[in-house]
Formats: C-alpha cells, sequence, structure tokens
C-alpha cells in the first residue's frame, strides 16, 4: 500500500468544491461550487481562476464539442457561453420535483453526458441517473439512486463504474460504448459506513485503477476494481474529499476538490485549506476526459 500526501495549490474555499474536468484544449481545470452555484476555471501555471455564476446549484461542468460548457443543475442541463457567461435550458427531466438537483457528472469514452440527481432530503431511491444524448434527448440509465456520484469508464469502454453515495460501495456495470447500455451491476469495492465517510467523486487511471474521493475521510483511495484491493491512499489536510481527476500536460498530476460546507468554526480553524484544490503526484497517469459530443 502506497501513502501520497495532496498540496493545496488553490485556496478557493469552496462551500461544496465538486467534479474537477481537465481541459486539454485551455490547459486549465475546470470544477464546480455546487452551493455557490458557480463554474470555475483554474489555471495551475499562474494560480489565475475564472469564475461564472449560474444562478442556481450546479452539479457539473463539461466542454461540448461546440466550445461551450454543458451543466447539470438544479434546473436541468443547460449550456453556459465562457465568453458571455449566459446561461441558456437545455432540457430538464426532473422539472416537476424541486427538492431535487443534479449532482456529479462525466461524459462517456463516446461523449455522452451521464449525471444523476439527489432529493434535497436524501430520500433513499427517489433519484435517477440520466444521459444527456449529443441529439440532445435524455434517457434514464440506472433508477432508484440516493445520492448519485462519482462515474469512471474503463479505458477498453467495456466497464463503468457508479457510486451512489449512501450505499459505501463502488459498482461496476458492463458499458456497450456503441449504444450507452449498462448491465451485470455488481459491487467491486465495499466502505466501512462508520463515521459515515462516504465515497464520492471518482476518477480513472490508465492501468484501470480507481481513485475514489472520501467525503468525510480526508483521503482520496486507490483501488483495483478488478480485485477489490486497496492499493494506496492519497492523505488531504481537510475532512470533505469530494472528488478527484488527472491533469496536467501529461495527465499525471491528480487533481482533488475538497468541501468546507457542514464544517463548524473550530474545524475550519483546523483544517484552513478546507474548500481548496490539492494536486499530488501519484506516479500515473489519467484517461484524457471525454468532451460533451453534442
Ligand atoms: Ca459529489
Amino acid at each position: 500500500m502506497r501513502h501520497w500526501t495532496a498540496e493545496c495549490i488553490y485556496r478557493g474555499e469552496a462551500a461544496l468544491g465538486e467534479a474537477p474536468h481537465w481541459h486539454a484544449e485551455s490547459g486549465r481545470l475546470l470544477w464546480v461550487d455546487i452551493e455557490r452555484g458557480e463554474v470555475h476555471a483554474l489555471d495551475p501555471a499562474t494560480g489565475e481562476d475564472q469564475r461564472w455564476e449560474v444562478g442556481t446549484e450546479v452539479g457539473c461542468v463539461l466542454p461540448s464539442r461546440r466550445g461551450d460548457f454543458v451543466l447539470a443543475t438544479r434546473n436541468g442541463f443547460q449550456r453556459l457561453d465562457p465568453e458571455t457567461g449566459a446561461v441558456a435550458p437545455l432540457s430538464d427531466p426532473e422539472a416537476g420535483q424541486p427538492n431535487h438537483r443534479f449532482n456529479d457528472g462525466k461524459c462517456d469514452p463516446r461523449g455522452r453526458l451521464w449525471a444523476g440527481t439527489m432529493s434535497d432530503a436524501r430520500t433513499p431511491g427517489a433519484a435517477k441517473l440520466y444521459v444527456l444524448e449529443p441529439d440532445l434527448s435524455v434517457r434514464v440509465a440506472v433508477s432508484e439512486v440516493t445520492t448519485s456520484n462519482g462515474l469512471a469508464w474503463s479505458q477498453d469502454e467495456r466497464s463503468f463504474y457508479y457510486v451512489d453515495s449512501p450505499t459505501f460501495r463502488v459498482d461496476a456495470f458492463d458499458f456497450e460504448p456503441e449504444t450507452g447500455a449498462v448491465s451485470n451491476r455488481r459491487s467491486v469495492a465495499e466502505f466501512p459506513s462508520e463515521g459515515n465517510v462516504k465515497p464520492d467523486g471518482m476518477t480513472i487511471d490508465a492501468d484501470d485503477r480507481l481513485w475514489i474521493a472520501l467525503f468525510r475521510g480526508g483521503r482520496v483511495t486507490c483501488v483495483d476494481p478488478h480485485r477489490g484491493v486497496e492499493l494506496g491512499s492519497v492523505a488531504l489536510p481537510c475532512a470533505k474529499v469530494t472528488s478527484c481527476c488527472f491533469g496536467g500536460p501529461d495527465l499525471a498530476t491528480l487533481y482533488i476538490t475538497t468541501a468546507r460546507t457542514g464544517l463548524a468554526a473550530a474545524e475550519l480553524d483546523d483544517q484552513p485549506d478546507a474548500g481548496g484544490i490539492f494536486a499530488c503526484d501519484v506516479g500515473v497517469r489519467g484517461l484524457p476526459a471525454a468532451i460533451f459530443a453534442g
């Protein structure tokens, strides 16, 4: 088992930093502050962070082939023009459920956008994982979800990994890349429920290993999904670790998002970098992040 320590590279003081995505085209890390309804783009080389206000909670941001950003928000899927900051609605599959919002999302290797929801009350089974197709139609991929979170696809496009956080598991599905169909759900990693440390966002590396953020756990864990074995751990100096992705010019840096939300004043005194963006060289490269094909 390997151990690393992540370094804070940007003290963003996010309420709920999430959904990092390495935007290779601009050399910037896209990320969101869900609770503040903000999209961010951090240039790690300069430390400059650009911000767009969405006007509602935003669970994830993905660049699109046409050059804008696609968001999954409390008001459904939206497009953000990064030049003007204008936000335009696309579609809202849970429009009749104002107490639901979109949470984490990511594009599959064929450019479909997968994003899941959660209810404010975390009602068990009330949420779903949706797919926004490049033709802008929306379908349900997984039903009876509670808090939809991390997503990852294997390099061979044959496996889809998924976290519904209250299950304390990472599940795998068989993935059919041509159609985007998922089947044969099974558990590949399980976490103890003690301390309410939940698996949150995740990414996959070029060696087919999952890097899973542990919310309240103060670390990212590296798991081999084929054997269900923990191979390594990246420690952070704050408890609420939310998600991670590989980035940088050669995809050799693990970038990690964190949160301040719900921490008491004394905890914030002990965790001054909570809500920041962290980085760590873990000796392995990631896979290029897919963008939305529509
Ligand atoms: Ca999350």
